[in-house]
């Protein structure tokens, strides 16, 4: 019965990065075992039996993978999760889900499978114990074409206390090597891919070495023309990724304005108080902030500043402070806003948000009609609101 299983990857456009290393994982270990990509909304429409199904789904869109997870929980099926989600709320994901992956997936994938394939799989909580070495893992499938951004880092070396990246990649952070990236870009070339994009927490501390390493970039960002032969436009320090403010220095930003297209930065502050950036666990040094962001706007790039509104401990002063930066720094960048949420598995997953004063709100909409102020605060305040009045264990995800 094993071995006429069908493999089937469950995509959405918020799992595409993780499913596809998933899927680079499935080839690498089990070549002679073919599989196929579903995305979400037709794998509801499809009958499906026999299959080993994987999921991938983070805190903020569990709801609809929990509500469906029953249509597929019969017929021989082996329902698989993984992601930020499940790793945070391994035990309760266990009552709807056969396998559930805390961690990374790739070694994980291949226990399940290997297991399921020798017919001994038991259902229950696998727990990642070897750390990936991205080299190791293509980063683009070979049986179906699945390109897109680049994952160059796994983890991270600072632990703010609003982010679950910490919990779900502990450790230090990891690098795919210059060589790894170019030939991975080399074969997407080939299918004519032009634009490069980069997954990272910080673009600005790739092979981070006691320092940035400016040498390191420059050999990346000159080795990804010479393969595209001078074609490729390069995405760094824009999304999926940004840049961390307090490693950015004049030679960084030369390089960038050479070599990349992106002429838009993101930039981490969160918050202008100092005592809520110590909370946060980022550093205090909010002139070194001011400081990238006027190498950046010097250089001709437009910048992108994060906020997050809704910080637990809140105050009227420490509200007062960010708000002040705002004013006198909103003519030189666009303040992109998000609404803090306690997501599962990071320190803060127990704390609630600090409602808003009326005031604060009125200069958010001053500077949004302006255009000064962008973002998803006021959705994700409201899926904080909902949460929040719910009495259980994570208040995000009402588990
Ligand atoms: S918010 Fe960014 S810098 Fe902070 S821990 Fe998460 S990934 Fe790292």
């Amino acid at each position: 019965m094993s071995k006429n299983t069908d493999f089937i990857f469950i995509l959405d456009k918020f799992n595409r990065f993780s499913i596809r290393a998933l899927i680079c994982a499935f080839e690498k270990f089990f070549p002679e075992y073919s599989y196929s990509v579903v995305n979400f909304e037709d794998i509801l429409q499809l009958k499906v039996k026999n299959s080993m199904l994987f999921f991938s789904f983070n805190s903020l869109n569990f709801s609809k993978y929990t509500d469906t997870v029953s249509l597929f929980k019969k017929d021989g099926n082996i329902l698989v999760c993984g992601g930020p989600h499940p790793s945070a709320r391994p035990e309760k994901m266990a009552e709807l889900f056969d396998c559930v992956c805390v961690g990374e997936g790739e070694f994980v994938l291949k226990d399940i499978v290997q297991s399921h394939l020798q017919g001994s799989l038991q259902r229950g909580i696998y727990k990642s114990n070897t750390k990936v070495n991205l080299d190791e893992f293509d980063v683009y499938p070979k049986k179906v074409l699945m390109f897109g951004a680049i994952e160059i880092m796994r983890g991270c070396q600072y632990r703010c206390s609003y982010c679950q990246t910490p919990a779900l990649f502990p450790g230090k952070l990891r690098h795919r090597s210059i060589e790894s990236i170019l030939s991975n870009i080399q074969y997407s070339y080939k299918y004519e891919k032009k634009d490069y994009r980069f997954i990272s927490p910080d673009a600005a501390s790739y092979m981070y070495d006691k320092n940035i390493n400016i040498n390191a970039i420059y050999e990346l960002l000159t080795g990804i023309k010479k393969v595209t032969e001078n074609r490729a436009r390069i995405f760094f320090g824009s999304f999926p990724s940004e840049i961390n403010p307090y490693f950015v220095n004049e030679d960084l930003v030369k390089i960038l304005k050479e070599f990349c297209y992106n002429r838009r930065v993101v930039i981490g502050l969160q918050t202008a108080s100092k005592s809520q950036l110590k909370r946060i666990n980022r550093s205090e040094e909010i002139d070194k902030v001011e400081n990238t962001i006027d190498i950046f706007l010097k250089y001709g790039f437009n910048v992108d500043v994060d906020f997050i509104f809704g910080l637990p401990f809140e105050t009227e002063e420490t509200l007062s402070e960010t708000f002040a930066w705002i004013s006198s720094w909103h003519k030189k960048v666009r303040i992109h806003s998000h609404y803090f949420m306690p997501l599962p598995g990071s320190k803060w997953e127990n704390e609630s948000p600090t409602p808003i004063p009326d005031k604060f709100i009125k200069e958010i909409k001053k500077y949004e009609g302006k255009g000064r102020i962008f973002g998803q605060w006021l959705t994700q305040l409201k899926i904080a609101q909902n949460i929040a009045n719910e009495d259980n264990i994570c208040q995000i995800c009402k588990i």
